[in-house]
């Protein structure tokens, strides 16, 4: 039975209600007048519901999918400005015990190398990933609870924090581990963490119990009510995520938005963000193999619905993604993308070759992070290096408030041209440079408030002096 508030999986994303939906959703998809209606909704900036969404995604009317393209871009700019995100990966361990028939570290792969970074090995990945210009980072791991315990995580943790390399230094630690305890996420927490991000793979319990025949996460409540656990351990900021192409894509958003609506319902913060993986070859692994792979148009579209449903969730697209998707997806509502990335262990000290890789996943989007700021300022964006909020303690319903009403707009230019031009002064080849002090002076004059413009126009100032670290 679907209720929301219920803290069991089989509630709150109830099977019954997705399929009732995605049968509305079809029953309506040419229904002018119900689209449009949806669509003047959405307008007011304060979300849609997953049956409403479901509508707009199965919607086949060509020139009110325009306006849903329209309308999601509008949403993004109002939301977000012209600022992206930059963010890496690091892989710590490929060790796992988990059986997950669409990743090359499930268990019964005996060929890939296993590969655990020591503390040693952290400090080299980190240091180069800081000579890249890279603050923030995504922790990934598999889940073996001999070789890569709890308590592994947190000491690699804080030896991240502490290394200071040059002007370098990482500012925020996101966490992508497997689903655990309210104690581990209470530890986690007290480490210091960003957002815990645990991606559900998919929504549709039947597919995902064939999909993950062993191991711990096998369990889909445990999975699935993951985050729950990690509010209730006190991380505010969670990131949820559905690996398209394992199951079809229409459940798997109505799934993705219910889980949401939970989130929101129960703890009054719905996830900081939301990441849109699709399935790509690895070692061992064939996407052909899965029947429900999707196309960009299809891709794109799920993209534009999500930002309009939540407008103020996050959306994070990575390296897995070509060039010419990530920029039309940046348009329809990416805030976050990650840059020079490597996805195999201790990958950003000797880089692996094609042919002998131990990735989780081919990355499609070769290009050095300096490539990707330059191609982002090309394209009339401003990369940004923030994570002010975080370390001014404004996560959960306090980030979420100050967002739903526009506040946020008033930190996040200004870091984010503060924190570019330290990119600049410290990282930047000679033509990035260039290009990325004029997209300063530009967008300066973009700041609303002639204080903070003032204050901000200071602190660059002062960071071409060689101080560093300002925030709002
Ligand atoms: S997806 Fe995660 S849990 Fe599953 S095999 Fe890969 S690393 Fe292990
Ligand atoms: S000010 Fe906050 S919301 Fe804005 S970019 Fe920085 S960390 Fe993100």
């Amino acid at each position: 039975m679907y209720d929301r508030y219920s803290m069991v999986a089989d509630d709150f994303i109830d099977d019954g209600e997705i399929n009732e939906t995605l049968r509305f959703a079809d029953e309506n998809k040419h229904n002018r007048e119900l689209i449009s209606s949806i669509i003047e909704k959405a307008r007011n900036r304060k979300g849609l519901e997953h049956r409403e969404a479901s509508v707009l995604l199965a919607c086949d009317i060509p020139d009110l999918n325009d306006e849903i393209y329209k309308l999601a871009g509008e949403i993004k700019k109002d939301f977000y400005g012209d600022r992206i995100v930059m963010f890496a990966p690091l892989y710590l361990s490929n060790y796992c015990v988990n059986g997950c028939v669409y990743c090359p570290y499930h268990a019964k792969n005996k060929h890939i190398a296993r590969k655990k970074l020591t503390q040693a090995e952290i400090v080299a990945e980190v240091t180069a990933l800081q000579d890249m210009g890279h603050k923030r980072l995504a922790l990934e791991t598999g889940e073996d609870p001999v070789n890569c315990p709890i308590d592994y995580v947190l000491e690699s943790i804080k030896t991240i924090y502490s290394i200071k390399h040059k002007n370098g230094a990482i500012r925020r630690v996101n966490v992508n581990i497997a689903a655990t305890t309210v104690e581990n996420y209470r530890k986690l927490k007290e480490a210091g963490i960003g957002t815990y991000i645990l991606f559900q793979e998919t929504y549709h319990k039947a597919s995902y119990l064939e999909l993950h025949p062993t191991g711990p996460k096998h369990d889909y409540n445990y999975h699935t009510e993951a985050m729950d656990r990690a509010m209730e351990g006190g991380i505010d900021d969670v990131g949820c995520g559905v690996l398209f192409g394992l199951e079809r894509y229409r459940y798997e958003f109505a799934g993705l938005l219910m889980h949401a609506e939970h989130l929101e319902a129960v703890h009054g913060v719905g996830p900081h963000t939301i990441s849109v993986p699709r399935i790509k070859h690895a070692d061992d692994i064939d996407p052909s193999a899965f029947d429900n792979g999707i196309d960009d148009e299809t891709f794109l579209k799920i993209i534009a619905c999500i930002r309009i449903a939540v407008p103020y969730t996050g959306m994070i697209i990575s390296t897995r993604e070509s060039k010419s998707v990530r920029e039309k997806a940046l348009r329809l509502g990416i805030s976050q993308i990650s840059g020079g990335s490597r996805t195999s262990v201790g990958g950003y000290v000797v880089p692996e070759s094609d042919d002998d890789s131990s990735a989780q996943f081919d990355v499609s989007d070769n290009r050095s992070l300096d490539e990707v700021v330059k191609w982002l300022m090309d394209l009339g964006y401003v990369p940004s290096f923030c994570t002010a909020c975080y370390r001014e303690g404004r996560t959960g319903d306090r980030f979420m408030s100050l967002c739903k009403s526009g506040q946020i707009q008033n930190c996040c230019l200004p870091n984010a041209l503060m924190t570019l031009k330290e990119y600049l002064m410290d990282y930047a080849s000679p033509e990035t440079r260039a290009v990325g002090e004029k997209v300063i002076q530009e967008q300066l004059q973009e700041i609303p408030n002639p204080r903070t413009r003032e204050v901000t126009g200071r602190h660059i100032a002062d960071i071409e002096n060689g101080e560093r670290d300002f925030r709002f």
